[in-house]
């Protein structure tokens, strides 16, 4: 069991994820924008992060950079989620620090092994 944190301000995608993860034996603390989830990320200290890139407040791109910036929570992996049709999206999230990237709808055979992965491999892309 790992503790995932997810980001993610829809909440039905938010409340089908948790469910699903945590039932694959995960717990999965959550925050609706980037703001939380930074916060977040520095009081539960989560094993991991999933991270939705649209967001309110301040959206997944910048809370990942906030992240990697900060000694505490760098190497943290963070699995960036956006939608099929975001061109553009997977090199922007690699730009700002994401470990991995994602695409909703979820596929969550595909969504686990990528976690599995991250949870036993140290973050490369950490910027200096
Ligand atoms: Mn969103």
């Amino acid at each position: 069991m790992a503790k995932l944190l997810l980001v993610e301000d829809n909440e039905a995608n938010r409340k089908m994820l948790i469910r699903r993860l945590v039932r694959a034996g995960h717990d999965v603390p959550f925050a609706a924008n980037g703001s939380e989830g930074v916060s977040m990320a520095r009081s539960e200290r989560p094993n991991l992060i999933l991270m939705d890139l649209t967001l309110p407040v301040m959206d997944g791109l910048e809370a990942t950079r906030l992240l990697k910036a900060d000694e505490a929570t760098r190497k943290i992996p963070v699995i960036a989620l956006t939608a099929l049709a975001m061109v553009g999206d997977r090199e922007k999230a690699f730009e700002a620090g994401c470990d991995d990237y994602d695409t909703k709808p979820i596929d969550l055979t595909r969504l686990l092994e990528k976690i599995e992965y991250w949870l036993t491999h140290e973050p490369s892309t950490v910027h200096e």
